[in-house]
C-alpha cells in the first residue's frame, strides 16, 4: 500500500499488496462464482450489510475490488463499482438515482452509444433525457426541474472533442441539489472531475485504462462528496425507504461505512438485478493496462499534438478539430479542466467531404479502421457511416458528426510513423 498521492505511483501500488493466501505479487484472478461463509451468522451480516464480505461474484469480487480501489484512489473519490461495460456504467450511473417518471440533463456531446441509451432505452424506461448545449452552462438550470435526478456530460467529448465545463454545470448542480456524473474515459489522468464539483464518474475500462484492446469493462466512482441528504426529496432512491433492499434508507444503511451510499446501492440493488458484473479475468487484464497508463497518456498527448500540427498544415485538410490547436473559452476550458494533456482524439474534415474521408479511411495501412479509441495503436474511423449511423441527421449534427468527418485515436507508435501513414493515405 502506499500513502502516495501520486497517480503513476497508485496504479501500481494502491488497492493491493500481495495476496494474503500466498504472498502473490501480481493481483490473483480469484476466478469464482461464490465464497463459503463463516457461520449462519456471518451469512445474515453481510446479507444484512452488517459487515462487508464477499457473498458472490455478480455483486462483488476480489480481483475487481482491486481496480474498484485502485482507480478510488486515483481518482480521489470515496468507492468504486466495476461493471461489464462502459455502456453498464452509464446506464446504472443514471438508473441508480432516476426512475420512471425522473428526467436527467445531458450535454448534447455524447458517444453515440449513450445518445442511443439516452434518447431511446431510457426513455422507454419511462427516464426522460433533456438535452442541452454545453456551451452554455446555464442552459442545464434552465432545464432542471423537481423530477430531475442528475446532470451528464463527457469530460472530452467526441467527435466534437471540446472540454466540458465541469466547475461551472456542478456548481449550479450544487446549488439545485442535482449530482454532475462525468463520463471521463476519453481523459483519465489528464482530467480529475472531482477536483472540479463532479459527483460522480463513469468510464469505459475498455478505452485508455486497459489500453490493449483486450478487455471490455466499465466503472462507476462515487466522489463521496455529494451531500444527498440536503435536499432528500430531490433524491428519493437514497433518502427513501427502498422496497428493492427490505426498506433500507441508503443514506442511514451505510453511515457507518462513510459517504458510500450511492455506490453500495448501485452495487447491492443494480448489479444484484440487472446482473452486469465485470469478469474478474477482464478486472486482472484491466489492471495490467492501469499500471502503464500515466506512461501511455504521455506518449498519446505528445503525438496527438504533433499529429495535430501537421494535418493542420495539409492541403487536402479543410479543418482540424483538437484542443491543442483551440483557442478562446474552448482554450481556456482545456487548459482549465485537462491540465495534463490535451487527450489523444482528434478529428478532421477533408475537402473531399464524404467520399474523400471514407476513401482515406480505405488507404490506411497502419493505423486500425476499427469502432474504439483508446488502444495503444492508432485507429481511424468515419462516425458518420458507422458509430453515429443510428442516429438521425439532425441528432448527427447535434452531436458534431458532419458527413466529411475522421476520427483519429492516435496511439504510442512512433509519431514518424503515424505521420507517414496517414500523408500515404492522404495521398
Ligand atoms: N463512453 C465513451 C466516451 C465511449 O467512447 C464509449 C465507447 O466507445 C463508452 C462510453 C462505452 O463503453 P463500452 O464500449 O466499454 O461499453
Amino acid at each position: 500500500m502506499t500513502d502516495s498521492k501520486n497517480p503513476q505511483t497508485l496504479a501500481l501500488h494502491a488497492g493491493y499488496r500481495t495476496d494474503d493466501a500466498t504472498n502473490a505479487v501480481a493481483v490473483p484472478i480469484y476466478q469464482t462464482t461464490s465464497y463459503q461463509f463463516d457461520s449462519a451468522d456471518h451469512a445474515s451480516a453481510l446479507f444484512g450489510l452488517q459487515e462487508l464480505g464477499n457473498i458472490y461474484s455478480r455483486i462483488m469480487n476480489p480481483t475487481n475490488a482491486v481496480l474498484e480501489d485502485r482507480m478510488t484512489a486515483i481518482e480521489g473519490g470515496a468507492a468504486a463499482l466495476t461493471v461489464g461495460s462502459g455502456q453498464a456504467a452509464s446506464a446504472m450511473a443514471i438508473q441508480n438515482l432516476a426512475s420512471a417518471g425522473d428526467n436527467i440533463v445531458s450535454s448534447t456531446d455524447l458517444y453515440g452509444g449513450t445518445w442511443n441509451l439516452f434518447a431511446n432505452t431510457l426513455k422507454a424506461q419511462g427516464i426522460e433525457v433533456r438535452f442541452v448545449d454545453p456551451a452554455d452552462p446555464e442552459a442545464f438550470r434552465a432545464a432542471t426541474d423537481d423530477k430531475t435526478r442528475a446532470y451528464y456530460a463527457e469530460t472530452l467529448p467526441n467527435p466534437k472533442l471540446q472540454v466540458f465545463p465541469i466547475a461551472e454545470v456542478a456548481a449550479i448542480g450544487r446549488e439545485m441539489g442535482v449530482p454532475l456524473i462525468m463520463d471521463n474515459t476519453a481523459a483519465p489522468l489528464l482530467c480529475r472531475p472531482f477536483d472540479h464539483g463532479a459527483a460522480i464518474i463513469v468510464y469505459s475500462l475498455t478505452k485508455y485504462i486497459g489500453g490493449h484492446g483486450t478487455s471490455i469493462g466499465g466503472m462507476i466512482i462515487d466522489g463521496g462528496n455529494f451531500d444527498w441528504e440536503a435536499n432528500p426529496e430531490r433524491q428519493p432512491n437514497l433518502n427513501t425507504p427502498d422496497p428493492n433492499y427490505h426498506g433500507a434508507v441508503w443514506v442511514d444503511a451505510v453511515r457507518e461505512m462513510g459517504p458510500v451510499a450511492y455506490i453500495m446501492r448501485a452495487r447491492t440493488v443494480l448489479l444484484r438485478d440487472l446482473g452486469a458484473p465485470l469478469a474478474p479475468m477482464n478486472a486482472f487484464q484491466i489492471i495490467q493496462g492501469l499500471e502503464t497508463l500515466a506512461l501511455r497518456m504521455r506518449e498519446h498527448c505528445a503525438n496527438a499534438d504533433k499529429v495535430a500540427a501537421w494535418l493542420n498544415d495539409h492541403p487536402k485538410v479543410t479543418s482540424v478539430t483538437h484542443p491543442s490547436l483551440q483557442d478562446g473559452e474552448a482554450r481556456r476550458r482545456a487548459n482549465d479542466y485537462m491540465p495534463g494533456g490535451h487527450g489523444a482524439l482528434l478529428g478532421f474534415e477533408l475537402a473531399g467531404g464524404v467520399e474523400a474521408g471514407r476513401a482515406f479511411i480505405d488507404k490506411l495501412e497502419m493505423l486500425y479502421h476499427v469502432a474504439n479509441i483508446g488502444d495503444a495503436r492508432s485507429l481511424a474511423i468515419h462516425p458518420a457511416s458507422t458509430t453515429h449511423s443510428q442516429l438521425t441527421p439532425e441528432e448527427q449534427e447535434a452531436t458534431g458528426v458532419t458527413p466529411g468527418y475522421v476520427r483519429l485515436s492516435i496511439g504510442i507508435e512512433h509519431v514518424d510513423d503515424i505521420i507517414a501513414d496517414l500523408e500515404q493515405a492522404l495521398g
